[in-house]
Formats: structure tokens, C-alpha cells, sequence
């Protein structure tokens, strides 16, 4: 068994040497996987136009001693309207970076496979692309671990006022004082990040978020993540 095959979305690449590129893959199979793709910096490479960012493939692959070489690719889908639409561009740059920070390489991970693919898919072939967005990142913290606490506050009470990341979510009224980085969240974005606990994707490729509310809970989800996960994303330093 000197080869094999494997099924994954691009998350990155970049160029090493003259000639070659390393190909970053969130395989179903294999989890995060690094592969190179020998000359595809050439003009007359067939593998090249196959190998970018975001497209999901098949690849048929030799193990090397430094890094297993890409020795045959099949296109399986591109997703065209998240190269072309700037909102969606800026969005999947987001959720790709964190995947690729979040994904474990020889870890098949096949939840937050299918959860990337679904994105992407939904956010290519969908209109709703904000509530695509805030369903990938409440599902995703929760696949890597950081599940937020919506339901109550943690002395129990029902009455939410607000939220703390280091606190683990909401608070009410008598429990503010106990954290130093408490958010206040509306009555509106507490309703929607319960439902977007909850809900499947075919569900939010339905729903709108007004943009008021979309940057209260994007605002509410960044803190979190930031403060869990300690990523940082270079691809939230653009804004249009
Ligand atoms: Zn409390």
C-alpha cells in the first residue's frame, strides 16, 4: 500500500520551491491532510486548474518521505459563487481558516466534514448566506468543543440578562458581577442562538436575519470563539 485515495475540500495552498505546492485538504477519510502537488505551478499542469481553494475533489495520492505527492485529481464540485460574491468570499475565507486551524490530521473528523461541505454548499447554492453563516459557527464551536450554555445561567435561573464567554454563555441579573467580560445580548439574538443550537441546515438555508441582529450575535459568537479557542483569523481582518 503505497498510495491511496482520498475525498476533500481544499482549505489552502502555497507555493514550495520552484515548481511545486503544497495542497492543504479537510479530507472525509483522513481528517486534515498536506500534500504536494509536483510542477502544478507550471502553465501546461492538468492538476493545477483542478487544485484550488475551495474546490472538493478526489485525489489519488503517493506516500512520500517528506510529504505524500497528489498523483491524480477529479474534480468533484466547484463552488463558483463563493469565489465571485464578495460577501461569500469573505465569509468561507473565515470558516475555511478555522477549519483548518480546528481540523487534526490523521483524525477523521466525519461531522465537521460533512458540516464544511454543507456550508459551503449552501452558502454557494442559497441567497440566505447570513443565517448559513451564524448556523456554521454555532455548530462548529460546538463540534470542537465549546458548546455554548444558552439554556440558563449557571446558578440556574431562567431569567437571562446577559452573556459572558469565560462564564461559558448566559447570565442573569445577580450572577453579572461574578465575570469581567459580560456583553449584554437582546432578547431576540438569545431566541436566535437557541434556535440555531437546535436546527438543522435545511432549516437556516430558509431563514433571514435582520442585520441589526446579525451583528449583535456575530459580535456574541467572535467573543466566545476568541476567547476559547485563542484563533484569531487573519481573513476577519478584511471588511467590506
Ligand atoms: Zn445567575
Amino acid at each position: 500500500m503505497n498510495s491511496y485515495y482520498i475525498t476533500g475540500i481544499i482549505l489552502s495552498r502555497e507555493n514550495i520551491g520552484e515548481k511545486d505546492r503544497l495542497i492543504v485538504f479537510l479530507t472525509r477519510e483522513k481528517g486534515k491532510l498536506r500534500a504536494v502537488a509536483r510542477s502544478s505551478r507550471r502553465i501546461s499542469s492538468k492538476m493545477a486548474g483542478s487544485l484550488e481553494p475551495f474546490n472538493f475533489v478526489r485525489c489519488w495520492i503517493h506516500i512520500g518521505k517528506t510529504f505524500d505527492i497528489i498523483k491524480g485529481v477529479e474534480l468533484i464540485r466547484t463552488f463558483p459563487n463563493l469565489i465571485r460574491d464578495i460577501n461569500r468570499y469573505l465569509y468561507v475565507s473565515r470558516i475555511v481558516e478555522f477549519v483548518q486551524y480546528i481540523a487534526q490530521e490523521n483524525d477523521e473528523s466525519p461531522e465537521l466534514f460533512r458540516l464544511l461541505l454543507g456550508t459551503m454548499s449552501a452558502m454557494n447554492d442559497y441567497e440566505n448566506i447570513n443565517s448559513i453563516y451564524i448556523f456554521f459557527w454555532i455548530n462548529v464551536l460546538t463540534l470542537a468543543g465549546y458548546k455554548m450554555r444558552l439554556d440558563r445561567c449557571i446558578c440556574g435561573k431562567g431569567d437571562i440578562k446577559a452573556f459572558s464567554s469565560s462564564m461559558g454563555g448566559v447570565l442573569c441579573n445577580d450572577c453579572v458581577e461574578k465575570a469581567n467580560d459580560v456583553i449584554s445580548v437582546s432578547g431576540c439574538a438569545l431566541t436566535l442562538l437557541r434556535e440555531y443550537a437546535h436546527i438543522k441546515l435545511s432549516e437556516a438555508i430558509k431563514r433571514e436575519i435582520p442585520q441589526y441582529l446579525i451583528e449583535e450575535v456575530e459580535n456574541i459568537i467572535s467573543n466566545f470563539r476568541i476567547h476559547h479557542t485563542n484563533i484569531r483569523l487573519k481573513s476577519e481582518e478584511v471588511n467590506v
